[in-house]
């Protein structure tokens, strides 16, 4: 046992119990439309058929998985991209009636052999950026999905009332159900359909009953999150993760679905059929020693979960404080992963899926509640992860309870703690230079720090309060930026480069001024700055690995397309490189950690049977990522002025930012642009701050040049037809609009390279329409 662990029979939650009605809750049920099907095992992997439904149509039907499909698209993400290019059009927004949500699994999803393997992909129109926008979210909702027959739910239309959508595995028998009675807020929602599909009334029966729910948060903000459970057996508690992004949330309760239930009829090892299970075990086992040897002296995820980063980055000046102003604060130990240690319980495996020797989906059980509606309730709150934690940091919050409690009311709430924390950060901002006051917040004192009135502020979302400033701001940055912009409120420069947001979506929380790869790994991305694209910061910004345009174009495409395979396949990254082999520094490429790469070559083809290296994996990521930034051109957002990111991800927007790291930035106006001290000494820090500015922006553009010209783009970021081809990619519809796009931007002079190029420099390639050429 860990230390301070607690033996599972000594184990009580201390949570608040709950007596429900389920008979009378059930009752109230009524049966819209249903479908039978036929059962049928999981064969390498694959299910071979996928399950749609429309809310409006009141349809239910199978749809087979070909061998092309498998070939082109893989699984997990890439089955979704399809199967929403298939139904939705160029314009459709993520309130159309034929948006489609789309959860798959991926042909490793469901192994228990290897850590990290129970992964979904959650996929739709994002009311946040109008585009796709993907999740990987862990939880049994994937691999029971599979298990009960599918690869892949597609929801589409919506419903008049609010629904429950039944899978039944055990069964064969599909059932859509109108449900008034239960509660909507994700704590509540997920214990009484656990119990209540659970086929008898114990453990192992709620075990094999996974839940999707949302929130009251997600009904009334555009950050809505799906919650995914997961029956922790030991704490006798049906737990949650979270696919965070985009709104997902909000487009599930526009359907108005309540909740999703699959329900199997059992679990085991070997649900998917491998083709080699020996290798299985081999690999796991390998990962599964490296994990209990080695997690100690690396992550310490066994123990702390993903909290243990929030000190790493403030010691590197990357830990967002005060809406990324700041990388460190002098308060920042009250929340390092040692206070959190405090708190959690001691139990695991706490893993989100079984096999998963990572274990680091921590808890607080017994967490009394301060705040709203539930205030005096002991709960679990799942997390905090890191994420998490250091959305309160932005927020100028150390206080760990303070932390639980936005934990807990984000997630129960159905809303994304990440988007929910910048763009609080941002309102912070606003409020501290008197662009928003208490007024203009519908009562808010929305000040740094103030946890009382972001919690307030939470709640009134929750309650649907229908004030000027909490109906812009439950909509994010992009349209408070917006909102103010139109009032006259403040200066525009100001807040477009403090509003940290891109294409829409906020920040994650990550502080990149330091690190040009970095910026491109939030900036250049499908669906918005999140980090599980590439997080390149150390690599660039500490161990200086990556100098030149072309070595920060190459990272900035092995590691998004390397990142993009987990989601292929339904797997989780963290145990890719928040584990390492003892010996990994001495390999040839250790930050692609390539004992693990080769792992889950290993790993695919024992399940698939075929046989792949590790090229064919990053080609199995191309094809999927090409397409993906093609539905983003089709749809209107896959061009250079989409990936700009606001001056506050690049450097500093404030005379006090600059100031507090003055002899960083000096020092770079020397060595980088060529000033002598005596120079800098007689500039005044606005003058410093506009060179700067000027600088770092046309660095960001040659970044985007490089990045472009590496992934087969054109200079306007639109993937070219010939870089289709190539991939096998040959869609006839996909290939003529991306044609029609091209010439467009020929036409309008956009296919130019950003940067300026000075001299002994020289842009990617001298040729116009150099793709035509391959
Ligand atoms: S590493 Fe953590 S998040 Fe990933 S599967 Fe394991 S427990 Fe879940």
């Amino acid at each position: 046992m860990l230390q301070g662990q607690i033996p599972i029979d000594e184990y009580k939650t201390g949570n608040t119990k709950h007596t429900w009605n389920l008979k009378k809750l059930r009752f109230a049920h009524r049966v819209l439309f249903d479908y039978n099907y036929k059962k049928q095992e999981v064969q390498k992997g694959y299910a071979n058929r996928t399950l749609y439904i429309d809310l409006s149509k009141k349809e239910i039907k199978e749809k087979k998985v070909t061998e092309e499909m498998k070939n082109k698209f893989t699984g997990g993400r890439g089955f979704g991209l399809k199967l929403l290019w298939d139904s939705i059009t160029s314009e459709t927004r993520w309130d159309s009636v034929e948006n489609n949500l789309v959860i798959t699994t991926g042909p490793l999803c469901g192994i228990t052999q290897y850590p990290g393997t129970g992964k979904s992909l959650c996929l739709t129109v994002s009311p946040a950026t109008n585009i796709i926008c993907d999740c990987n979210v862990g939880g049994f909702v994937g691999p029971y999905l599979k298990f009960a027959g599918f690869d892949a739910l597609e929801i589409q239309g919506k419903a008049k009332d609010d629904v429950i959508i039944f899978i039944d595995g055990e069964n064969g028998k599909i059932t859509v159900e109108i449900a008034p009675l239960e509660e909507t807020n994700t704590h509540l929602l997920t214990e009484q359909l656990t119990y209540m599909y659970a086929s008898e009334d114990n453990d192992r029966s709620r075990q094999k009953v996974a839940v999707v729910t949302s929130g009251k948060g997600a009904e009334h903000s555009w950050w809505g999150c799906l919650n995914f459970s997961f029956y922790d057996i030991r704490r006798k508690v049906a737990r949650v993760k979270q696919a965070g992004r985009g709104g997902l949330g909000t487009v599930f309760r526009d359907k108005r679905i309540k909740a999703i239930v699959v329900k199997v009829e059992k679990v085991h090892g070997l649900l998917n059929n491998p083709a080699d299970p020996e290798t299985l075990v081999k690999v796991g086992t390998k990962l599964h020693r490296e994990i209990r040897d080695l997690d100690k002296y690396q992550c310490n995820m066994r123990a702390v979960g993903t909290g243990h980063l929030v000190e790493i980055m403030d010691a590197y000046d990357l830990l967002p404080c005060e809406n990324y102003r700041f990388g460190s604060f002098p308060k920042a130990p009250k929340i390092y992963s040692t206070k959190f240690y405090e708190l959690f319980t001691k139990i695991i495996p706490d893993g989100c899926w079984f096999g998963c020797t990572m274990a680091c989906s921590k808890t607080v059980d017994g967490y009394m509640v301060k705040t709203g509606p539930y205030k005096g309730q002991k709960v679990t709150v799942d997390g905090p992860e890191y994420e998490t934690i250091a959305a309160c940091s932005n927020m100028s919050i150390w206080d760990p309870l303070w932390i639980l409690e936005y934990n807990f009311y984000c997630d129960t709430y159905g809303i994304d703690t990440i988007s929910t924390g910048t763009a609080l950060a941002f309102y912070m901002e606003m409020y501290e230079y008197g662009i928003l006051n208490k007024n203009r917040c519908d009562g808010l004192e929305l000040c740094f720090g103030n946890a009382e009135a972001v919690l307030e502020f939470i709640h009134k979302i929750a309650r649907g309060e229908k004030g000027e400033f909490i109906n812009v701001a439950s909509k994010g940055i992009r349209r408070v930026k917006d909102w103010l912009i139109e009032k006259g409120w403040g200066d525009e420069k100001l807040i477009e480069d403090t509003g940290m947001e891109s294409k829409g979506l906020e920040y994650s929380e990550y502080v990149t001024k330091e690190s040009l790869a970095m910026q491109g790994g939030y900036g250049l991305t499908l669906k918005g700055p999140q980090h599980d694209e590439a997080w390149l910061i150390f690599m660039d910004m500490v161990n200086n690995a990556i100098p030149t345009f072309e070595d920060k174009a190459e990272a900035l495409h092995y590691f998004p397309m390397w990142r993009t395979w987990f989601g292929l396949n339904g797997l989780c990254k963290l145990p890719w490189n928040d584990i390492e082999p003892a010996n990994n520094a001495e390999t040839d490429e250790p930050t692609k950690v390539p004992e693990h790469v080769q792992n889950y070559v290993e790993l695919f083809n024992a399940v698939t049977g075929k046989k792949v290296d590790k090229k064919e994996l990053i080609l199995q990521s191309e094809r999927c990522y090409n397409w993906q930034r093609a539905m983003n051109v089709w749809m209107g957002r896959g061009r250079r002025k989409d990936d700009w990111i606001p001056y506050r991800s690049m450097g500093p927007v404030t005379e006090m930012e600059y100031i507090s790291r003055k002899d960083r930035y000096d020092k770079q106006l020397i060595e980088k642009q060529g000033f002598n001290k005596e120079q800098i000494d007689k500039m005044s820090v606005k003058e410093k701050m506009k060179i700067l500015y000027d600088y770092r922006q046309d660095q960001y553009q040659k970044l985007a040049d490089a990045v472009y010209y590496r992934r087969g783009w054109t200079p306007n970021g639109v993937p070219t037809p010939q870089k289709m081809r190539q991939l096998g990619m040959d869609d006839p519809r996909m290939l003529k609009m991306l044609q029609e796009k091209i010439d467009e931007d020929e036409k309008a002079g956009l296919n130019v390279w950003g940067g300026k190029y000075g001299k002994g420099e020289k842009p990617p390639s001298i040729h116009p329409r150099y793709w035509e050429k391959w």
